[in-house]
């Protein structure tokens, strides 16, 4: 393990124990879920929590948990998108340009396309691998994914936020599709950490959720205010399942790194495949950054099917997958994602690894794709 790799350990180490130190003979281990809407108020106006829309017992431990893993300051949202919009809205005003990935999730450019461009936000795109050469002058804010979803290509996080920065803009990541735990973009420089944890941070397909976590206090305040005033709020069942799957982050990413590793490997030469992508692969265009700038490969893999008839077949033929948009559950599922829109190959399927035994898996896909070869 590399010194970072040793850091998010220390980082999920404290995720799960900064509870646990405050806790008195008789309380319960596992946190409580709160859904109380009205709190008793103190005399002055900092004297804990007021008003559901304000703050709540359960979001803020799993703010707790997430800060831990971000180091640094958390604002949970009730979806990813919510962090994204909170985060869009927080940082831009009319007359500003932004930067973002042509390749990255497709929602985060219709938001600024429907409601930021009409009231005078100029969008320039460009693609992720070709990000750190886009030009800056005069972008107030640059969006970045890495690795990109669905395409899986990456960018150098340092390099984009130092050129960022010299520009005058600031740079928020979507650091969706790696987690917090494999990657720590606000150690690389960027400002803000934005995040679906409906996808692996949650973990068991059964929730959405998102958080935005910064180290700039102004900023970190002013998306907070963002939240209370428009009441995009978690509710308190949801922060509990999120924070339920948070404790097993780390044991449920190394299983399904391991997995989409082993997959990778496995199909990377199948007959039935046009091309494999996966940034674990020693000649994928992604492989030398990732092993940079992350702490493991991730468990998305992209799989192109010469049409969309063979990448159809082949989610029938396999026992293991199951064909559902969204990803980072504990069962490996894959979607097709020109489906949505995405300019990706009509058979292009990312393939996202789940838990199962690794052997078991890898035969099931192996038998799968010699069905349809
Ligand atoms: C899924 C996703 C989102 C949106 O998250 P929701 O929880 O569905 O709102 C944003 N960014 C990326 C990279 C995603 O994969």
């Amino acid at each position: 393990m590399t010194d970072d790799g040793r850091a998010g350990a220390k980082r999920m180490f404290r995720s799960l124990h900064h509870r646990s130190q405050t806790l008195a003979p008789g309380d319960a281990l596992a946190p409580p879920m709160v859904t109380a809407s009205k709190f008793v108020l103190g005399a002055g106006p900092d004297a804990g929590i007021e008003y559901g829309r304000f703050s709540s017992p359960t979001w803020e431990h799993v703010e707790a948990q997430l800060a831990c893993l971000e180091d640094a300051p958390v604002v949970a949202f009730p979806s990813g998108m919510a962090a994204c919009a909170a985060a869009i809205y927080t940082l831009l005003k009319p007359g500003d340009r932004v930067l973002v990935p042509s390749d990255g999730y497709y929602t985060v450019r219709m938001l600024i396309d429907r409601y930021l461009t009409p009231l005078g936000v100029e969008a320039v795109q460009r693609p992720t691998r070709a990000l750190g050469e886009a030009p800056m002058e005069g972008v107030r804010l640059v969006w970045i994914e890495t690795p990109s979803n669905p395409g899986l290509d990456v960018c150098d996080i340092a390099a984009v936020a130092v050129r960022a920065k010299a520009a005058g803009a600031i740079t928020v990541a979507d650091n969706t599709t790696a987690t917090a735990f494999l990657q720590r973009p606000l150690d690389l420089g960027v400002d803000l950490a934005v995040y679906s944890d409906t996808k692996a941070a949650a973990g068991h397909s059964d929730v959405l959720f998102g958080h935005v976590a910064g180290r700039d206090a102004g900023v970190i305040e002013a998306v907070r205010d963002w939240r209370r005033i428009n009441g995009v709020i978690p509710g308190a069942f949801e922060a509990w399942l999120v924070s339920r799957g948070l404790e097993t982050l780390d044991v449920r990413l190394e299983r399904m790194c391991a997995n989409a590793a082993a997959l990778a490997e496995a199909v990377r030469d199948h007959p039935a495949l046009e091309s494999v992508r996966y940034p674990g692969l020693p000649d994928d265009p992604s492989h030398a950054l990732a092993a940079h700038q992350m702490d493991a490969f991730g468990f998305l893999i992209g799989m192109t099917f010469r049409s969309q008839r063979a990448a159809e077949d082949f989610v029938a033929a396999s026992e293991a997958v199951s064909p559902t948009t969204s990803f980072g559950g504990v069962q490996t599922t894959a979607d097709r994602r020109a489906r949505w829109g995405d300019a990706a190959p009509e058979g292009y399927l990312r393939l996202s690894a789940g838990c199962e035994p690794t052997g078991p898996l890898v035969a099931d896909i192996l038998a799968a794709l010699d069905a349809i070869a």
